[in-house]
């Protein structure tokens, strides 16, 4: 279904939220979101205002047959529960959870409605919209990529990583904590959030291995992490794990590459 409506030009969540309250008249059993910012804005407002429940973040979406089922994480990635729906649904998924690999093309038959929600009060308006720093690095096309999460500890040593870094000819990455600590520039989050990066080798160092982590570094072709819980969510993804604590392992390893 294409919608026309002159108010959707620019986004404002209550004129998306009169729209697609217009349109979802049919029988469903799901609607499929992208896990975008817009998205956890406007469709909670969406699932208020028709009273159909909202799965938020999900990664995986199942057939089972005779009811469909989506998974969401808690704790930090370390849990993936199941929620059966016994009704119908608003869900988003978020990025990345699904290859593109296999994807094959279709047709649908388009059919474009005229929607007019002059009439939807304009108690919110957008102000500009925000526009990400430019200049920075461009990690998207690094081959090696060490990434530092919030296992490092303190800013103090941050330069553990940076010297593997500088040894294994690497640009530096982190995951958000790291960014928000004001320790590392934005440039060099990874994540839903930040870059999304395909190097040949990510040495994930710290880093927990969250979701909106892992949407920006799974399409790496090598993965190795350390990190001293062998539970930590990155490992389920990572093709060499190294349980252990950092500040251990990295001076060795550095070390090691010097003599060699
Ligand atoms: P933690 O989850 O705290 O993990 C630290 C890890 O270090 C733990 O696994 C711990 O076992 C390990 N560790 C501790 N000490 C040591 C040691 N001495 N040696 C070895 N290992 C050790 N996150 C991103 O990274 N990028 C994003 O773009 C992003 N976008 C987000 C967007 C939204 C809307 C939201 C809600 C969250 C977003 N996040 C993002 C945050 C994300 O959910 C996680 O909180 C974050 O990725 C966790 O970072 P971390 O792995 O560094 O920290």
């Amino acid at each position: 279904i294409l919608i026309e409506n002159k108010n959707l030009n620019q986004y404002n969540p209550l004129h998306y939220t009169s729209t697609l309250a217009e349109v979802i008249k049919n029988d469903f059993d799901v609607i499929l979101f992208a896990h975008t910012y817009q998205a956890r804005d406007w469709i909670p407002r969406l699932s208020a205002r028709l009273d159909i429940p909202f799965i938020s973040d999900c990664i995986d979406v199942k057939n089972n047959g005779n009811s469909i089922s989506y998974t969401r994480q808690s704790y930090q990635g370390k849990l993936n529960n199941d929620i059966e729906a016994q009704s119908k649904v608003l869900c988003s998924i978020q990025s990345g959870c699904f290859k593109a690999d296999n994807i094959k093309n279709g047709n649908a038959n388009i059919e474009t409605i005229q929607i007019n929600t002059d009439n939807t009060p304009n108690t919110i308006n957008a102000e500009e919209k925000f526009k990400e720093q430019q200049g920075g690095v461009d990690l998207s096309a690094a081959e090696v990529i060490v990434s530092v999460g919030r296992g490092i500890g303190k800013e103090e040593n941050l330069p553990i990583a940076q010297e593997l870094k500088e040894i294994i000819n690497a640009e530096l990455g982190s995951s958000r904590p790291i960014v928000d600590y004001g320790w590392l520039p934005h440039d060099c989050q990874i994540g839903s959030s930040g870059q999304v990066v395909n190097p040949k080798l990510y040495f994930a160092v710290g880093i927990s291995g969250a979701i909106q982590h892992q949407v920006g570094m799974k399409g790496s072709d090598c993965i190795m992490a350390i990190n001293k819980d062998q539970n930590a969510p990155i490992f389920e993804i990572a093709d060499y794990a190294i349980v252990a604590d950092l500040l251990e392992v990295i001076p060795k390893l550095i070390e090691k590459i010097k003599n060699n």
